[in-house]
């Protein structure tokens, strides 16, 4: 098992095609998840609460996190396996020191076939117009910013630690000038929060070079209180829009593109929802998940994870990670939305789901 892990990279020649691998479901790996950290500036109240990651919460020790080498190799063998798509997220990515060379190394990797590989960020946008330039020198092509409402005091309730709004905007304004786009704009809409937020949202950012993206609140993890009733269905949130910006949908950009596509009648832009409560899209999901410390997750909703940092770090080659992660995929059934119901969670009881915060969108 010993063997340099240097070893030469996964058997896969330059113009060749990938080991495409898909799993039980037929669905084959293309999106590659990878959070950077477990860490936020922000206590999100559907995601981080306070009560729960307060002061004392610990936090993983900075020995415990991959390295960017160990990210990047996971990465090469899973782009040889045919994911096309990176997506860095967190608790907030932007807090991982030096982050801009691990979107160099990422942004160094190539398809089986040579096609560069498309490099993305989900931040809180907290310091973004601080980074942003840095980020898109490194080779990183496109943000996606978390903005739950422009209402100040709406914004900072949801954040929980009072930042504005104002801020966010100006990341935004700062990524959209160094060419991090398109940019995606995710609302979290969650009833009694901030759903009366969803067409002033709209109004603010039709006609605008980006594309606001209406997310339902998930029962993701075990810490956010979710029920359905708090739920704002998809069909809702058109249906309001609609009634003031008439709207028409769009097709998919890609298969298995998570968000559904609208656009305004007058040409004045485009809108999406997400709708894993409402309308599941376990059918087309193609991601993977790796956590900070290197477990690898096949659904958002999971509660067990792979660990292959112990596998790197016990000084596995590359042929036995790949065939690893090939062989952890191929055996995947993952289908969680499509079995939610509003009990769910108590059939689940004594599992605990990852939390997002820990895992990433
Ligand atoms: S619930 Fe799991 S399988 Fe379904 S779309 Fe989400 S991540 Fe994919």
């Amino acid at each position: 098992m010993a063997r340099n892990p240097n070893a030469t990279p996964v058997p896969v020649e330059r113009g060749s095609s990938p080991v495409v691998v898909t799993d039980s479901r037929n669905r084959q790996l293309r999106d590659l998840r990878i959070s950077v950290t477990d860490r936020c500036n922000f206590r999100c109240v559907y995601c981080m609460p306070k009560q729960i990651f307060g002061r004392d919460f610990e936090f993983m020790e900075r020995a415990d996190l991959l390295t960017f080498e160990e990210i990047t190799r996971l990465a090469r063998i899973a782009v040889a396996h045919g994911v096309e798509k990176i997506r860095l997220t967190g608790g907030e990515p932007l807090l991982r020191k030096g982050l801009e060379e691990l979107v160099g190394m990422l942004a160094a990797l190539r398809t089986p076939e040579g096609r560069e590989v498309d490099i993305a960020l989900t931040t809180n946008g907290s310091a973004l117009a601080v980074k942003a330039q840095a980020l898109k020198d490194a080779g990183l092509k496109r943000v996606n910013v978390s903005l739950d409402s422009l209402d100040d005091a709406t914004f900072k309730a949801v954040n929980d630690v009072d930042f504005p709004v104002a801020k966010v905007l100006a990341g935004i304004a700062v990524a959209h000038e160094v060419g991090l786009g398109p940019i995606k704009i995710d609302m979290v809409v969650k009833r009694g929060q901030n759903d009366q937020d969803i067409v002033p949202m709209a109004a603010h950012f039709k006609d605008s070079p980006y594309i606001l993206r209406f997310i339902e609140f998930m029962d993701v993890g075990s810490t956010n209180g979710w029920k359905m009733e708090q739920v704002v269905p998809s069909a809702e949130v058109i249906s309001a829009i609609n009634a003031e910006l008439p709207l028409e949908e769009v097709a998919a950009n890609y298969p298995g593109e998570t968000s559904v596509r609208w656009r305004y009648r007058d040409g004045g832009g485009e809108i999406g929802v997400i709708s894993s409560v409402t309308q599941s899209f376990c059918h087309s999901c193609t991601r993977v998940r790796v956590s900070t410390e290197g477990k690898l997750f096949t659904c958002l909703f999971a509660t067990d994870g792979h660990d292959l940092r112990a596998l790197i770090r016990n000084g596995c080659s590359d042929e036995e990670l790949s065939a690893v992660m090939a062989g952890i995929w191929r055996e995947r059934t993952d289908r969680y939305s499509e079995l939610r119901t509003a009990t769910t969670n108590e059939i689940r009881a004594g599992k605990k789901k990852i939390e997002m915060s820990y895992i990433g969108g």
